[in-house]
């Protein structure tokens, strides 16, 4: 489902964040949020998703506004996985918490097929020895792979994931990365992802948006945008970047005593 974003601004009561950003996410792209920490990634991921309401502006999928959905209706479209999602006080069960991705498509009840879904869902994601425990007894990687599952069973087309490596080890990193990449390139599926790891952007994402300044300062192949100069602009740091089977990865610049 592609993703129109038009001359959105938001923010907080008086507190302007993003002012006039446009932006076009193609259907089934595997999208790269980037940007320095304020940057205004989680604001931009809230106001897609409608958590926040926007100033002014539209948001756009497949040209029906967004915002003006009845909230049942865009949960259909839209999954959203906050940055370090808590367990808070339900008590809710692994298999519980995904089988709660799949309400904005019942009508009252469970059917059998949501039950499958959630149960394919927890074994894709490796989550079955877990099923039974509750969010609480969990590590926080682990519940990052919970949340991450409940937006796969809600099935949405457009899913937004805030920081969803934060918690991961090595092996989950790159599977979680490895399974969006699938979705958006099998199903269809507009992935939005903030990272902070330029090379897992380059890796993975066909399409990077760097904030800076309430606006995009610049949107194309990851490949393409980081390089020195952009991680220098928009992060302040100093990278070398060097090839790697024909693609330029980010190494970070030891600098030496003296060096600026
Ligand atoms: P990070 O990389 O640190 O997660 P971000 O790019 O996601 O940052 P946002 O969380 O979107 O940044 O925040 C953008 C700006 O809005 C920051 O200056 C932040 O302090 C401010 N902000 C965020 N949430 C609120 C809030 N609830 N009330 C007031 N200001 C807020």
């Amino acid at each position: 489902m592609m993703l129109q974003i038009e001359d959105l601004c938001c923010g907080y009561r008086q507190k302007r964040v993003l002012d006039g950003v446009r932006l076009e996410i193609p259907s089934g792209c595997f999208c790269a949020l980037m940007g320095a920490n304020g940057a205004g990634k989680t604001t931009l991921l809230k106001s897609i998703n409608g958590i926040l309401r926007p100033q002014s502006g539209r948001i756009l999928a497949d040209g029906c506004d967004v915002l003006a959905m009845p909230p049942r209706q865009r949960a259909r479209l839209i999954g959203y996985v906050p940055q370090n999602a808590q367990a808070g006080d339900s008590g809710l069960s692994v298999m519980e918490t995904v089988l709660s991705g799949r309400v904005p498509h019942m009508r009252g009840r469970l059917r059998n097929e949501d039950r499958e879904i959630a149960a394919r869902v927890l074994e894709e994601m490796a989550l079955e020895p877990l099923a039974m425990r509750t969010l609480r007894q969990l590590s926080g990687g682990e519940r990052q792979r919970v949340f991450i599952a409940r937006a796969m069973a809600q099935q949405p087309r457009i899913l937004l994931l805030d920081e969803p490596t934060n918690n991961l080890d090595m092996h989950f990193r790159q599977d979680v990365m490895e399974r969006m990449r699938r979705m958006s390139a099998r199903q269809g599926l507009t992935v939005v992802t903030i990272l902070h790891d330029l090379n897992l952007a380059i890796a993975y994402a066909d399409q990077t948006v760097l904030l800076r300044d309430g606006g995009v300062y610049a949107s194309g192949r990851p490949e393409a945008l980081l390089n020195e100069e952009s991680t220098r602009e928009i992060f302040h740091v100093r990278m070398d970047f060097a090839p790697h089977n024909g693609v330029r990865y980010a190494v970070p610049h030891r600098r030496e005593e003296g060096e600026v």
